[in-house]
């Protein structure tokens, strides 16, 4: 298989970032490219180019991810990299191992720290840079289906999120080094600059690129030899979430402190946010669901007793009609089931069902014969009275019109003749 990140390919490219990109960026992008080209989202037959992609794209990422590296491609392009392993690619990374490693039972984690601190920088001299107490959380919205909201669900999946450098306990360089201080932003971690909105220039506050918001940084040869001074490495953890029965959308499910750990902060929330997907049958409304149910026509007359519908735990629902004697059911006629609704979270209780009668007259294939159709007469209950009318016209009809139709005439020719001049409708068509 040909090497994806060949000399002419430029890697900023395969990511679809900037130069300028801080490392935060580098990582958004990677998950995002990743996720995109995943070998599983594709159809059979883009399979290959897929994953050809996907180590492309993970090539960039090691390179582009790691300072050194980074530094070595900026200035060598990909010719420093072509060599034999070092300072390039210790081989292509095992694909089997990325998928396991990036999609270990869900797609596209992590990845969603929001922006540091935007505190301001005045008030603060010499001081360090001004960030939060918390990481940020990390919000996304996860998909589940009704029937999992109906029963409730257990999701255990695998996370890869950043964690304090174990070797260097998050500071980023060896341990009798000392960091030196930002130049950029001279020990701020942030700095100030100027943005035009339209006709005015806004002062805005941004995290140093340089020193990646710290303030400070150490020396090549003074770096954390895990971390190479980023301070945190990726690490895997098994996850697990419980979606509660009747769980519904915009619910959230919070993973307390298992969001991207950053030094001095608490780490933050992963955050879930519930998406109700849409059911193919069922219709939500709070606590109660709502259905249709088809019954015949004869069915409807003379009564059935039989399972009308598979609820959403596989269960029959078992229906006897009618309740009295004579009594028939008609089309849209609602059916109130208590208590078959959706569960109600943190107790027993359940919403109601209700089901929409559709009755299914016979189609074109009943033929009933005379004898047949003088029976029904002779059971059915009688017209009313025939209407009294002094002159009476018989008149054909198209038995298969539709309502569409109706008005459309008028409609079209009303707007033919406003676009030919400016005469009113009615006084043009005379
Ligand atoms: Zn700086
Ligand atoms: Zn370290």
């Amino acid at each position: 298989m040909p090497k994806v990140a060949s000399a002419h390919v430029d890697l900023y490219e395969v990511l679809e970032i900037s130069q300028s990109s801080s490392k935060d960026d580098i990582r958004k992008a990677y998950r995002k490219a990743a996720l995109r080209n995943h070998p599983d989202k594709v159809p059979e037959s883009e399979r290959e180019e897929a994953s050809m992609r996907f180590k492309a794209v993970q090539e960039a990422y090691d390179i582009l991810y790691d300072d050194d590296k980074r530094h070595l491609y900026d200035t060598h392009g990909m010719s420093a990299f072509n060599g034999s392993g070092e300072p390039g690619m210790a081989g292509a990374p095992d694909l089997d191992d990325l998928l396991a490693q990036m999609f270990g039972g869900m797609g596209g984690m992590g990845g969603m720290g929001g922006m540091p601190g935007m505190g301001g920088m005045g008030g603060m001299p010499g001081g360090r840079p001004n960030k939060p107490r918390k990481s940020p959380d990390e919000v996304q919205d996860y998909h589940v289906s009704l029937e999992d909201l109906y029963k409730g669900k257990t999701v255990k999946f695998s996370s890869v999120k950043n964690i304090i450098c174990g070797l260097c306990k998050g500071k980023g360089g060896k341990e009798k080094a000392t960091a030196k201080k930002c130049s950029t932003c001279d020990g701020h971690g942030q700095k100030e600059v100027l943005q035009r909105r339209g006709q005015f220039l806004t002062q805005q506050v941004v995290t140093c690129t340089t020193c990646n918001g710290n303030g400070s940084y150490f020396a090549p040869k003074d770096k954390c030899k895990k971390c190479k001074g980023a301070r945190t490495t990726e690490a895997k953890k098994m996850l697990e979430i419980y979606i509660p029965r009747g769980a519904k959308q915009g619910d959230k499910i919070v993973l307390e402190g298992e969001a991207d750990q950053v030094p001095d902060q608490e780490p933050g929330d992963i955050v879930f946010k519930i998406v109700e997907e849409e059911h193919p049958i069922f219709a939500r409304a709070g606590s109660d669901l709502q259905t249709t149910i088809d019954v015949t026509l004869a069915e409807s007359l003379t009564g059935f007793s039989r399972v009308v519908l598979t609820h959403l735990d596989g269960r029959g629902i078992e229906l006897k009609h009618p309740l009295t004697p004579g009594a028939i059911l008609t089309p849209g006629q609602v059916l109130k089931v208590p208590g078959e609704g959706m569960p109600m979270k943190r107790s027993d209780a359940r919403g109601d069902l209700y089901l929409v009668v559709d009755v299914k007259f016979p189609g074109q294939n009943w033929k009933p014969t005379h004898d047949m159709v003088e029976k029904l007469k002779e059971i059915l209950p009688k017209p009313a009275a025939p209407i009294k009318a002094d002159t009476v016209d018989e008149v054909t009809y198209d038995p298969r019109a539709e309502i569409e139709e109706f008005g459309a005439q008028d409609g079209q020719s009303a707007w033919e003749d406003e676009e030919d001049d400016d005469e009113p409708a009615q006084c043009a068509a005379q």
